[in-house]
């Protein structure tokens, strides 16, 4: 699945440090056992000998059947009575093995040229940390979005009420992160603010990291902050970021809140880009604002407006505002008591 080379490399470390803390989780016993009894230090060396001895024989194409039976009958005893000593001093028979986390794949991430569960877990796992570093807030999910604020009478001439209004914009929302592949379409989550835009489009993003996508969610104006950031400084030492190419490459990107970051020519010309970019790839896309078409339209250059508008499919968040319904229940609540 579409991992970018950053997270892979954080997984395989991952794994890397995990044989090496095995390895040295085995020394340890190792010395310790060896300390109880010199003769399993013995016992160790002669069964490698036996072993080495026994591969010769059989990759020397000797047919000295008699010579090889005696060496895997030599190797047997010398095992029979290391694990004797092992039991006696109440260790387990694989004391001498190394104890991997992942048993299948002894920490190497595939088994038989698939990838092991444990690396998918890892991916998922570094995915996720990644989205919360680059965003203050946590995951949601539609298990927590909750339909009550939403008025079930009809406002002004609206032929359906917030509340119906909203129940399909979370069935669409919940059958889109269910159906998802790459081929998915773009969407624009467009509505005043506190209306749920946030907490469903998290939602999205943890269902499908869940599933295993590759999915960034960020802020409109902490990724331009650090796009500017990243731009503005020439330190030699640093590689080039690879946040670019992180948001183009990403199953699924998620920029929230578009429109409130500070606008200039710097800021146009990322954004428009990083569309550009994720449209010639056929990347889905999720935009949340608050602001109107015409408010798009006079923030930026309009035919860029246009441009990423026309791809993307709208999906309207009607209501009163959830942060000042909660704002008020409170204090009736504490008017009350
Ligand atoms: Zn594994």
């Amino acid at each position: 699945m579409g991992y970018s080379a950053e997270i892979y490399e954080l997984a395989e470390g991952e794994l890397e440090k995990r044989r090496l803390r095995s390895e040295q989780a085995l020394e340890k016993r190792r010395s310790l056992l060896y300390a109880r009894s010199p003769r399993a230090a013995e016992l160790e060396r002669q069964i490698a000998k036996t072993s080495v001895a026994a591969a010769k024989e059989v990759f020397g194409g000797a047919d000295l059947h008699s010579r090889l039976e005696e060496l895997k009958r030599e190797n047997l005893s010398l095992q029979k009575e290391l694990e004797t000593i092992l039991t006696g001093f109440g260790f387990p028979q694989n004391f001498l093995d190394p104890w991997y986390t992942c048993p299948q794949c002894r920490d190497r991430g595939d088994v038989d040229g698939k990838m092991c569960s444990c690396m998918r877990a890892l991916l998922r796992q570094f995915s996720y940390d990644q989205l919360n570093k680059i965003s203050p807030l946590s995951l949601s999910d539609f298990e927590s979005f909750s339909l009550d604020y939403y008025s079930k009478a009809p406002a002004g001439d609206a032929r359906q009420s917030p509340n119906a209004h909203m129940t399909a914009v979370l069935g669409f929302c919940k059958k889109y992160a269910r159906t998802f592949s790459t081929a998915s379409r773009s969407l624009l989550f467009q509505g005043p603010p506190g209306l749920g835009k946030t907490h469903l489009s998290l939602a999205v993003a943890k269902e499908l990291i869940d599933r295993g996508f590759g999915v960034i969610y960020v802020s409109a104006p902490a990724l331009l902050t650090k796009l500017a950031k990243e731009t503005m400084s020439f330190d030699y030492r640093e590689p080039s970021s690879n946040t670019e190419q992180l948001l183009s490459e990403c199953d699924l990107l998620i920029l929230d809140d578009l429109g409130t970051e500070f606008s200039s020519k710097f800021t146009v010309s990322a954004i428009y880009q990083l569309f550009n970019t994720r449209m010639i790839l056929s990347k889905p896309t999720i935009i949340s604002t608050n602001l109107t078409l015409h408010e798009l339209q006079d923030k930026y250059n309009p035919r860029i407006i246009s441009r990423i508008i026309g791809s993307l499919d709208r999906v309207e968040f009607v209501g009163t505002d959830i942060r000042q319904l909660k704002r008020r229940q409170k204090r009736q609540t504490a008017n009350d008591q």
